[in-house]
């Protein structure tokens, strides 16, 4: 089990993360991520992807401009670039498994300006937290 990120470097809440298969070979990570109920993922972006499969809970997700309701076993692909976080419902936790490129670039952060384009669709300004 390891720091989801380092304390104040990203705004997170209540998420724990584990490695749980990393062979070079493969070249990349399988990971697994608890969100804990009201809790949520960095809302960020990055040039990998990451496929996620959800584990167990229930949540919701924004990828790009869109807000999914997420149950066990849904996909989410998320594509290179592209703003994405994930919250715990606030009565459940969120668990999902995330395989992700072992060698990766580091996650942005938005700015003002990408949070208030953003910020345009209601439903994602109420869904968001930075
Ligand atoms: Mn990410």
């Amino acid at each position: 089990m390891r720091e989801y990120k380092q304390e104040g470097s990203a705004p997170f809440r209540d998420v724990t993360r584990q490695v749980l298969f990393a062979d070079p070979a493969l070249a990349s990570e399988l990971r697994c991520f608890e969100v804990a109920p009201a809790g949520h993922t960095t809302l960020e972006r990055h040039a990998h992807v990451h496929a996620v499969i959800v584990a167990h809970g229930r949540g919701r997700c924004l990828v790009g401009e869109r807000i999914f309701t997420v149950a066990p076993f849904d996909l989410v692909e998320v594509p290179a670039l592209t703003w994405h976080q994930f919250r715990a419902d606030d009565d459940a936790p969120l668990g999902f498994l995330c395989m992700v490129n072992a060698a990766r670039d580091r996650p942005q952060l938005p700015d003002a300006e990408a949070i208030a384009r953003l910020c345009a669709d209601p439903a994602v300004a109420a869904f968001i937290r930075a």
